[in-house]
């Protein structure tokens, strides 16, 4: 692996000459050496996609060619899956089979959707006067910051980058510390694509000085951030400094609604993907499930049997089901909050320990008899813990599961159509499945209401917040 940076199409060492290591938590061990980057090369790279913006051929060759260029990467990422999988999974414990069926091949997908983008993105001709041909243009906004967290680092960089090219954007991205690896292989693939120089930068290191060097610089035009709300914040705060566009993808703490009318089995399925899809480390994760009283206990027995068969460990083991979280910081939160859950008087199911000594290891754990008012209920873990809260109607279920400063996702199980449906209404989300848990699609906006953030990424919604609007009025005399 490159333990250089990729600024203005070459690979560059770092201005401080140091490197860092990347641990894999499933061992414990370095997996990689990486450069770590600072505002001296930020300044660099947002300097090259300044450059590649203002004066290269980027923003003006024709959006067919972009869009030829964007389906390339796709096409190449899904050459490389396999490689790119297994870096994916190298850096943060989450299983092969997740990285190399789920989440490049939706990258590469994401890269194809926004290059068939390229060539449909235009203004309108808005009539308002007969002596006139008045018009809006849709022009690309210039140099993205592309801030990515450590639990989808590939995806949610795609997320990002994807449709800011096809809009013809240039982008710095900085992957989160801990898990740069599909990043700097990107870089490599940039290359091979054929990008032209500075349209994409990619500068590895601390995102308390790459990540905030970004949000200051003036020459940035937008940030499009995901990570945790506290940070998401203090980016707020700072970008106000050059008023720069902003879109922030941040926490949440998903209800996830069963009624007693629901498809059991289904709905119990549902819970499992909700919160160990990734060992809990999703920001969408169904991490509070409100159950109607008539099936409690018929669905904690159900729901409890298959928390305790799911396997724990080495990601790369084709049985396994849920890796190491992702840092041994990231152990100590959640091995944290199961210990508060405990003592705020919630009742373990099961799990609730670290699993061996070596590898950041938790087992799957489950807490019922939750109130909203704990801490479990209330603060976003990202770890394989679920907490289980009882509902006794429809009003009650919304106004518990509204009851959040967060709004990303939710969901709502039942038979009853009507009963989906103005649940899915009243719910103050972001995302709202019905009879389902977890599906994406590069087609549909995802985003947040609340603290969980503004702006929308995927679909045409993911696009508008990559152009400026611009009026022109041309009189006719
Ligand atoms: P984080 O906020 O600590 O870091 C996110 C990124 O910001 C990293 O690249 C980090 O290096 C960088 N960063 C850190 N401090 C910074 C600063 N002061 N200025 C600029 N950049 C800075 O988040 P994390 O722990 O990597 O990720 C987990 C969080 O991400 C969770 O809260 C999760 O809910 C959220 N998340 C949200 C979504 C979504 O779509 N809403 C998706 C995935 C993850």
């Amino acid at each position: 692996m490159r333990s250089e940076l990729f600024i203005g199409g070459t690979w560059q060492a770092p201005a401080s000459g140091e490197t860092y290591a990347i641990v894999n938590p499933a061992t414990e061990e370095p997996c990689a050496t990486v450069a770590r980057g600072d505002e001296r090369d930020v300044d660099r790279a947002v300097a090259a996609a300044r450059r590649a913006f203002d004066e290269g051929p980027w923003p003006r060759m024709s959006p067919h060619e972009r869009g030829r260029l964007v389906w390339r990467l796709g096409e190449l990422l899904t050459e490389h899956v396999d490689e790119l999988a297994r870096l994916e999974s190298l850096c943060t414990g989450k299983t092969l089979f997740d990285s190399g069926k789920i989440e490049i091949p939706f990258a590469a997908e994401v890269f194809r959707y926004y290059a068939g983008w390229a060539s449909k993105i235009h203004g309108e001709t808005v009539p308002v006067r007969e002596g006139a041909l008045t018009f809006t243009l849709r022009q690309p906004v210039g140099v993205v910051g592309a801030i990515v967290p450590w639990n989808f680092p590939f995806l949610l960089a795609a997320w990002k980058v994807a449709p800011a090219l096809a809009a013809g954007n240039t982008v710095v991205l900085k992957p989160a510390s801990q898990t740069p690896l599909t990043a700097l292989r990107f870089a490599e693939l940039v290359q091979e694509a054929g990008l032209p120089e500075g349209v994409v930068n990619v500068v590895t290191g601390p995102g308390a000085r790459v990540g905030l060097a970004l949000v200051r610089d003036p020459r940035v035009d937008k940030i499009a951030f995901t990570g945790s709300t506290e940070v998401g914040k203090q980016i707020m705060r700072e970008a106000a400094g050059t008023l720069k566009r902003l879109s922030l993808e941040l926490g949440g703490k998903s209800p996830n609604i069963v009624f007693a009318d629901a498809d059991l089995d289904a709905a119990v399925r549902g819970a499992m993907t909700g919160i160990f899809y990734n060992k809990g480390e999703v920001c969408a994760a169904g991490s509070r499930l409100f159950l109607e009283a008539p099936i409690h206990d018929a669905f904690m027995a159900r729901l409890t049997e298959r928390v305790k068969g799911l396997k724990v460990g080495d990601p790369f083991d084709r049985t396994t089901r849920i890796g190491p979280v992702v840092s041994r910081q990231q152990l100590e939160t959640v091995l944290g909050y199961i210990e508060a859950g405990q003592r705020e008087g919630a009742r373990l199911v099961t799990g609730g320990r670290r699993v061996g000594t070596r590898g950041y290891f938790v087992e799957p754990t489950v807490f019922d008899g939750v109130t909203n008012r704990m801490r479990i209920a209330r603060e976003e873990i990202f770890g394989p813990v679920l907490a289980v809260i009882p509902f006794t109607s429809v009003e009650d279920a919304v106004a518990q599961g509204n009851d959040t400063p967060y709004g990303l996702a939710a969901a709502v199980w039942t038979r009853d159509v009507a009963k989906a449906i103005r649940v899915a209404r009243a719910l103050r989300a972001g995302t709202v499945w019905v009879n389902a848990y977890n599906l994406y699609d590069a087609a549909l906006p995802f985003g947040g209401f609340k603290e969980s953030g503004f702006g929308r990424e995927l679909g045409a919604a993911g696009l508008e917040h990559y152009t400026e609007v611009k009026t022109v009025w041309v009189d006719l005399g």
